[in-house]
């Protein structure tokens, strides 16, 4: 058998039909049970395997193939990454400790010192200190562009450019970028266009299908979606994922959890119905927000209003995503931060905190927390004033959260 025909026999997914729909997927694609025919998929806490004979325990380390010892792979993580790969459509998937130690997955394995990044200045805070601060250190260069504007990527690019890097929609302002536009300019440079997929999930948007070379995941968020674990993954071609990938995560060790693995496994299966579910929600919090009267501007890809929303709805299979921002009204920015911390403080059911992808909804003020480091001067050119807050919708009813939200936005 060649590596691939083994690699699928190990599939229960190599016993059901051609041609499943994602939903599907996310419930059946896993390793085939052990010889005890568990239905849910069994959770291995091992970090070592026992090899039949000496022969075979030589060809399974020559190889990489099968289970050895669990920093190179174990069975619970294997299913987390074939079930992630399908749904991503993907040829496959490895997954990590962390969202952080899948970025540095990435660079370690694909980047050398000399090379050259092109970023979005707007995504995940640690994402940039990781790029501009520690990749900095090791000759990996990286030039922070706007979200929205092509011009500015195109600009950037340089004979050494090898990664353009992307997260869509950003935190806090939900500012869209083009994923297929982006894969052209990448594509045309001789460079990869990796996305980081945690906001959306595949659920929404599926980042290979526009054109994107890798997928990046906090699993963290709402692939686990009930705020448990820590995890992260890059979802891609068999020859980098497997090649390139596997053989860095391997020798340094950025290696999932098993535990970790099986709780983002079963969250996986009821992830389809938690984004459509939260995505709802959020755009009726949304449009309940942006009639208050209190509040001056909210920022929702799911709205009309969003100036991207077009694009969203194309690129995000018509739903605007769990996460949004609004401004309440204030002249200047004592004012509006003591009006935010009135309307945070007010809450009775929303948790104040900064993790987004729960079950459970959490507010924030980005301001203070995410974008804390940031100066005001630094934090206006990007648009987070101290009026801002963020919320990240949950699974509570509708009008239990903007009950809540009313409690202070009606009393300032
Ligand atoms: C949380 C997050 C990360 C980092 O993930 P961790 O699991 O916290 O390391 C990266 N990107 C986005 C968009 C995130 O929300």
């Amino acid at each position: 058998m060649s590596d691939h025909d083994h690699e699928a026999a190990r599939l229960a997914h190599a016993r059901l039909p051609e041609g499943l729909r994602p939903e599907t997927l996310a419930v059946r694609t896993a390793l085939a049970p052990s010889q005890h025919g568990e239905n849910s998929e069994g959770l291995f806490l091992t970090s070592a395997f026992v090899q039949p004979d000496a022969e075979t325990s030589a060809r399974r380390f020559a190889e990489m193939e099968d289970f050895t010892y669990a920093r190179t792979s174990n069975p619970t993580v294997r299913s987390l990454e074939a079930r992630l790969a399908a749904m991503e459509g993907a040829e496959a998937a490895v997954a990590t400790s962390t969202g952080m130690s899948a970025i540095l997955l990435l660079v370690m394995g694909l980047l050398k010192s000399g090379d050259h990044v092109v970023c979005s200045r707007s995504v995940f805070g640690s994402t940039v200190s990781l790029f501009a601060k520690e990749f900095a250190k090791f000759g990996v260069e990286t030039s922070f562009v706007s979200q929205t504007d092509l011009a500015e990527w195109r600009a950037a690019i340089q004979p050494n450019t090898k990664l353009l890097f992307a997260e869509t929609p950003t935190n806090p302002l939900t500012d869209v970028c083009d994923i297929a536009a982006l894969a052209d300019i990448a594509h045309g440079a001789g460079a990869l266009l990796t996305v980081d997929n945690t906001f959306c999930s595949p659920a929404l948007q599926r980042p290979l299908a526009l054109g994107a070379d890798l997928v990046m995941h906090a699993g963290t968020k709402y692939l686990d979606g009930q705020g448990r674990v820590m995890a992260g993954a890059l979802c891609g071609p068999r020859s980098l994922i497997h090649d390139v990938f596997g053989p860095t995560l391997r020798t340094a060790g950025m290696t999932l959890a098993p535990f970790n693995a099986w709780v983002v496994l079963k969250g996986l299966e009821t992830l389809s119905l938690r984004m459509r579910a939260q995505s709802e929600a959020t755009l009726a919090v949304a449009q309940w927000l942006e009639r208050h009267p209190a509040v001056s501007r909210v920022y929702y890809p799911g709205l009309k209003s969003h100036p991207q929303h077009e694009l969203a709805m194309r690129q995000q299979s018509g739903l605007g995503g769990a996460v949004l921002s609004f401004d309440v009204h204030a002249d200047g920015p004592e004012a509006a931060k003591t009006k935010a911390f009135h309307v945070i403080d007010s809450t009775r059911v929303l948790s104040i905190a900064t993790n987004l992808g729960d079950t459970k909804s959490i507010i924030t003020h980005p301001a203070t927390t995410s974008h804390g480091r940031l100066s005001e001067a630094q934090r206006l050119a990007v648009g987070i004033g101290q009026g801002m807050i963020r919320l990240a919708v949950g699974l509570e009813h509708v009008a239990d959260i903007t009950d809540d939200l009313q409690r202070g936005l009606g009393s300032l």
